[in-house]
């Protein structure tokens, strides 16, 4: 089995395709043969792009009822992983959801779609973040089960699992072309050091999943990538605890970090697959945004980065066999909420390679399956 791309999803997959394979060995008392499994990363290193360039938030509030689903299925997970290695990989920083006069509907939705969100009145939002200006929301929601997830740790920690269980993880080596041998079942692919056959090909590859199809001659799953910049700012007075602050028009987002304040203007700019770069202008939107919303000066800009979020057609993760080319799987489409939902995709990813059965409460994978 090689699976395509070293984010997130590809490095999840990986550790739990690898373990779930031991369990299975071992129940067949050996009789089964250990699935071999390569990860090829085309970077010099893992998680260069989207995964190391989220703002590494978990929320039940965010995107479709597939994706609430598959983020609480994945708090659990991460609860349990950060408690056996003894290293937790969540903190809880709760969100707060702001609605001006003219998007009551919009915070009205989300607190009808999500229990665990609270509606609360503008003073009670300023009392956990107390630079929100009153005129900056006219209503407001607070999750407070919301988690800062440790990327670093969650990935490296998949890293480690997924070697412990015999999966072999290479940098620097990109997937060029593949062919399929129905007779035989299986790949012959082709990288840029050299050719590997394959009964299985996994395509997680983030921005460039359908352009990995179209090397393997299949059709797309119709995927879109759209940057987004991110900043961090100096400003005086920010409090380390304050929530993540949330615009449900999504004009602006912001919260503590490193000192200073982290700021976007949650843009989404159509982009082709690329090494993403920030859009000095959408720091500048950003800065204006915050500023209108709170009372606080955001003095200097001390960095920005941008990253690609990839959308299917429907916003739902794509994850299953591919519908047309036997001896293909997609784990790709994981917009803007893949770091809180690979957890437990990966674990359905895997279940679903290897013929076992696994749930996830309130998801039906057919919902996922690529079209
Ligand atoms: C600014 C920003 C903020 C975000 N905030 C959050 C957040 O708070 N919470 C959240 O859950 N999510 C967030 N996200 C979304 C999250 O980062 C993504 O959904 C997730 O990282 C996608 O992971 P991936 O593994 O699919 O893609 P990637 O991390 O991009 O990995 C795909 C990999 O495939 C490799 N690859 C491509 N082509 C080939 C090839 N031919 N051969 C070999 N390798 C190849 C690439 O080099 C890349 O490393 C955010 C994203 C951005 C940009």
């Amino acid at each position: 089995m090689a699976i395509i791309g070293g984010g997130i999803a590809g490095l999840s997959l990986a550790a739990e395709l690898a373990e779930l394979d031991g369990r299975m060995v071992e129940r067949s008392g050996g009789t089964r043969p250990q699935l071999r499994i390569v990860l090829l990363e085309r970077e010099n290193q893992f998680a260069y792009h989207a995964t190391g360039r989220s703002i590494a938030a978990l929320s039940e509030s965010l995107g479709s009822p597939e994706q609430r689903a598959l983020a609480r299925a994945s708090r659990t997970i991460l609860d349990a992983l950060g408690a056996e290695s003894g290293m937790p990989l969540l903190r809880a920083r709760p969100v707060i959801w702001l609605a001006d006069e003219d998007h009551l509907g919009a915070v009205n939705a989300l607190l009808t779609a999500n229990p665990s969100l609270r509606a609360v009145d503008p003073a009670a939002a300023r009392t956990l973040c107390p630079a929100l200006r009153p005129e900056a929301a006219a209503r407001a929601a607070v999750e407070r089960t919301a988690q800062d997830v440790d990327v670093d740790a969650l990935q490296q920690q998949y890293r480690d699992r997924a070697g412990a269980a015999g999966a072999v993880l290479r940098t620097a080596i990109g997937l060029e072309s593949g062919t399929w041998d129905a007779t035989r079942g299986r790949w012959t692919v082709t990288t840029d050091r050299g050719e590997l056959t394959a009964t299985r090909i996994v395509n997680a590859a983030g921005a460039w999943a359908d352009a990995v199809a179209a090397r393997l001659e299949v059709r797309g799953a119709g995927l879109t990538s759209y940057r987004r910049t991110v900043a961090i700012a100096s400003a005086d007075g920010v409090g380390p605890a304050w929530p993540l602050v949330l615009d449900v028009a999504n004009r602006f987002y912001f919260r503590p970090e490193r000192g200073g304040l982290l700021i976007s203007a949650a843009d989404e700019t159509p982009s082709p697959p690329t090494d993403a770069e920030a859009a000095p202008q959408d720091v500048t939107v950003a800065v204006e945004r915050v500023t209108a919303a709170t009372t606080l000066h955001l003095a200097r800009v001390r960095t920005s980065w941008a990253g690609l979020r990839t959308f299917a057609p429907d916003r739902n993760p794509v994850v299953g066999p591919d519908p047309e080319q036997d001896g293909l799987f997609w784990f790709a489409g994981l917009g803007g909420t893949g770091i809180q939902t690979a957890p437990a995709l990966a674990r359905l990813a895997a279940a679903q390679l290897l013929g076992e059965p696994f749930e996830i409460p309130g998801l039906r994978p057919e919902s996922l399956l690529p079209r």
